[in-house]
């Protein structure tokens, strides 16, 4: 029995999770550790804590599929469309710029549920709030331990955080990585920004003609979503649940304020742009401090192999580009390699 480890909750672990228990042929133990309390990664979707059923759309907000993507990660698209975890988008987003051919989805249930998905079809067991801190070689095997002091041996390790996560860890792993691959790793580079996620009451209406908007010159707020709408649920137990995003300007000038003022100062610009909105009945901060990518990895395909025995090997959008495909074209790059040398 193997004993792999992936590390990172994400779109590009539980896919890479999913394809692992898909395509090896020999017996899996597959385990899945991620610092955060909850699966999603940068697609996380969040419950409002009043009522669990009502959600929103912390990180990404609907996937663009361009018509190379198309034939691509065709198999890829049919599946989560056949299943109902995407569909298409069919509300207006003012100010969006979309390129012919294009086609948009959303997730009804939350973008955390594609997430959910790909980890039910791969049987890994996850671990939330495991931060791991500290990877080391010993007996040819990978010692991997958390920020709690556990400390557990794989055969395998995949690594999917953004790649400053990566050269934060600690032990073996920071002579391993040659001087090359450390250059390429701190070369990526992220935008940084707030998301504010708002629940409002059961029969409050928002009369707007869209369910999201652009804002091209606001200095601190860029998108706003109406998220229930954006995802057409209509619910008659959740009430509407809006979504800010920051500019990147404002999210770099605020990294290091508290989360109330954040919040405060988002809800005050909120009121210049939708005035006379009531006052919600719970709200969510998220700072993202690796939002999306703003420089990947340079010449890589997809993911970069730091060790071949034991296999250790690093991926995620950082290493393609910031979106669903990019995801996807790492975890399939990660498997390519995978296939080589196991
Ligand atoms: P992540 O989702 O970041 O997963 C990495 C995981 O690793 C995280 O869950 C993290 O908690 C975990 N981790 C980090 N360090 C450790 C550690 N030491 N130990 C254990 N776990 C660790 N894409 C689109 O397609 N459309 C959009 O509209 C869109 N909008 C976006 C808006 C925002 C605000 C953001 C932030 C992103 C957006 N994106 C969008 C990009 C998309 O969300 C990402 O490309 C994608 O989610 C990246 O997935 P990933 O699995 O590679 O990384």
């Amino acid at each position: 029995m193997s004993r792999v480890l992936v590390v990172g909750a994400g779109l590009t672990g539980s896919l890479c999770a999913a394809l692992l228990r898909k395509e090896t042929t020999f017996p899996l133990y597959l385990a899945m550790w991620d610092k955060a309390g909850d699966t999603g990664g940068r697609m996380i979707t969040a419950n409002s804590p009043h009522n669990p059923r009502c959600t929103v759309d912390l990180g990404a907000q609907y996937i663009t599929r361009s018509p190379r993507y198309a034939k691509e990660h065709q198999q890829f698209y049919e599946e989560l469309l056949a299943h109902g975890i995407l569909k298409p988008l069919t509300s207006p987003i003012e100010g969006m710029k979309g390129k012919e051919g294009d086609c948009n989805f959303v997730a009804p249930q939350g973008f955390s549920s594609i997430i959910k998905y790909y980890l039910k079809k791969s049987g890994a067991e996850v671990f939330l709030k495991h931060c791991v801190t500290r990877i080391n070689l010993k007996d040819n095997k990978w010692e991997v331990s958390t920020d709690t002091g556990s400390t557990e041996q794989f055969d395998l390790v995949l690594l999917t955080m953004p790649a400053p996560q990566i050269l934060e860890l600690q032990g073996d792993i920071v002579n391993l990585i040659s001087e090359r691959q450390r250059q390429q790793l701190t070369a990526v580079s992220y935008s940084s920004r707030y998301a504010l996620g708002l629940f409002y009451e059961v029969d409050m209406k928002i009369d707007v003609p869209w369910s999201c908007r652009y804002l091209s010159n606001h200095p601190s707020i860029c998108f706003i979503s109406i998220d229930n709408k954006k995802r057409n649920i209509e619910s008659s137990e959740c009430g509407p649940s809006l979504l800010i995003q920051s500019t990147v300007p404002f999210g770099v000038q605020h990294l290091k304020s508290s989360e109330a003022d954040v919040q405060k100062l988002m809800i005050q610009q909120l009121e210049t742009i939708l005035p006379g909105l009531p006052q919600p009945v719970a709200t969510i901060c998220q700072k993202w401090i690796y939002s999306q990518v703003t420089n990947p990895v340079s010449n890589t395909p997809g993911q970069v192999t730091l060790h071949l025995k034991p296999f250790l090997v690093c991926g995620g959008d950082g290493f393609t580009h910031s979106n669903f495909d990019g995801c996807i074209s790492s975890a399939l790059s990660i498997m390519k390699v995978l296939k080589r040398y196991i």
